[in-house]
């Protein structure tokens, strides 16, 4: 029954990436906020998505490196993966920001922290547990969830999702992993490190279906080279129990039609948390897959309402999400104009080699119509990378051949997340790949190598 009702200058609706600093900004203002959280602090990515993710790739590369010890001229024996301790190890990295957001929150002044899933009773109204609270301009920062995609026996057999994996403090023997993107292929190289055998079931024709395709072809290699077995073009996949495990029926071109494995991780997606948030009673307008419409300043239909994050669809990512609360915020405090579509998509997927990307992929180039140069250089070419003895993966640069401006890039590599910024900054300045040409680098690094490769441009399209 509904008790009290409050008002405030702002409500957020989840504690992600955008919110908490959004209520800071809020409050250090002078304005009163109410920022609402039904589950954990700080949402998925530092609970369910990349500090555990990436706090197990740390202990999957530490274990990789340790059993090529005989390359590097060291040896310790018998490497044991101890899942309890890589748990507990991944558990303190979550709870250290889960427990940083929730102690910023807790102490911004004029900042109302509740607990409860909130629901909209109006454009201006929110119901949380027994109480209504009612403000001008309410943010949506609710996130998503794992995709539980509608495919026979899936009510029929346990499987695991991101959200799950963080419980699991045992070694599945072996590992079926359902879609070969990006948290997919994650966790398939980190659970083939800790000794799992694993497969990547996937339906479309290749890898990282989004990338171009000597990238999925490369990182194919990568992972194959470790020993996880890949099954592609998997059109019809069905799940069923078998004694002691779990059975994945494939029709693919070549290959056994059914995969035996102990256990199954869904990996195929994200869905918004908009179902349940009434947002029919606040008029706020959705896409066919739930996404909030947002205009290019993260309003939605509804004056007063912003959607920022995951939940939008605009991005994906958690810089999407901060940068989400960087247009908001600068637009409502600092009087700018912040667009969405003024930001140059970039993201990394976290295997080891890594693979930073950003900007527009070649698919993208040859139909934007425009003339390109591009170059590509192995990293088996860069010393960094064979000192390393890490020298897997790529090079890629795409350059505009009249504006002379970076259109895109892409770098399978050691270093390859981190030198990917140093191409981003000169596409954000707005300057010429010549800028890079005249810079002197570091040596011995990755990044050494740029102003030399973007000498060796070729025609592209
Ligand atoms: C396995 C995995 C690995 C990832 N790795 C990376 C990575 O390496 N790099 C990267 O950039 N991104 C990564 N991501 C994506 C990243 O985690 C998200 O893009 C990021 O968390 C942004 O989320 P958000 O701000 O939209 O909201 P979220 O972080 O999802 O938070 C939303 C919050 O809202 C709360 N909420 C929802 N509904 C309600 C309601 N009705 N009432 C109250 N509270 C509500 C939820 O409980 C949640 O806490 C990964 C994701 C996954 C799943």
């Amino acid at each position: 029954m509904t008790t009290t009702m409050k008002h405030f200058d702002a409500i957020i609706i989840g504690t992600g990436q955008a919110g908490p600093s959004l209520a800071a900004r809020f409050a250090g203002a002078g304005k009163t906020v109410a920022i609402i959280e039904r589950h954990k602090f700080g949402g998925t990515c530092v609970n369910t998505g990349c500090i555990p993710t990436k706090t197990l790739v740390a202990s999957a590369y530490a274990i990789h490196v340790a059993g090529r010890g005989a390359e590097y001229g060291f040896s310790v024996g018998d490497v044991r993966t101890d899942m309890k301790r890589i748990k507990a190890r991944k558990d303190a990295a979550s709870a250290r920001s889960n427990k940083g957001v929730e102690e910023w929150l807790r102490g911004l002044a004029d900042c109302t922290v509740i607990q409860g899933h909130a629901r909209f009773q109006s454009s201006h109204s929110v119901l949380v547990n027994d109480e209504v609270l009612e403000a001008d301009k309410i943010f949506i920062n609710v996130g998503g969830r794992a995709s539980i995609p509608e495919m026979p026996g899936i009510h029929d057999v346990p499987f695991l999702n991101n959200s799950s994996m963080m419980n699991i403090e045992f070694l599945p023997k072996h590992f079926i992993i359902v879609g070969g993107s990006y948290i997919g292929l994650e966790f398939a190289q980190i659970y083939r490190r800790f000794g799992s055998e694993v497969t990547i079931v996937e339906m479309g024709a290749r890898l990282i279906g989004r990338e171009d395709e000597d990238i999925s072809q490369a990182v194919r290699e990568i992972l194959e080279a470790e020993g996880i077995h890949i099954r592609l073009n998997a059109k019809c996949i069905s799940l069923a129990k078998r004694d002691g495990g779990v059975a994945v029926g494939i029709t693919c071109e070549e290959g056994p039609p059914e995969i035996v494995g102990t256990h199954i991780l869904m990996a195929v997606g994200r869905t918004p948390n908009t179902s349940d948030l009434g947002l029919e009673q606040a008029g706020v307008a959705i896409d066919h897959r739930g996404f909030i419409i947002v205009d290019d300043q993260l309003q939605t239909n509804v004056p007063g309402i912003w959607a920022l994050g995951d939940c939008n669809g605009r991005g994906g990512f958690t810089h999407t999400s901060y940068n989400d609360y960087e247009i908001v915020a600068d637009n409502l405090f600092n009087d700018d104009h912040r667009r969405v579509s003024d930001r140059i998509m970039a993201y990394a997927l976290y295997i080891d080699p890594p693979l930073g990307r950003c900007g527009m992929t070649d698919a993208e180039i040859r139909q934007s119509g425009l003339r390109a140069l591009a170059v590509k250089y192995p990293m088996s070419k860069v010393s960094r990378a064979y000192e390393k003895g890490e020298a897997q993966g790529f090079i890629k640069i795409c350059v505009d051949a009249e504006t002379k401006m970076i259109l895109g890039a892409a770098i399978l590599g050691v270093g390859g997340d981190e030198v990917i910024h140093d191409l981003l900054d000169i596409m954000y300045a707005k300057a010429t790949y010549t800028v890079i040409r005249r810079a002197m680098h570091i040596h011995p690094t990755v990044s050494e190598y740029l102003p030399t490769i973007l000498g060796m441009l070729e025609p592209f399209v």
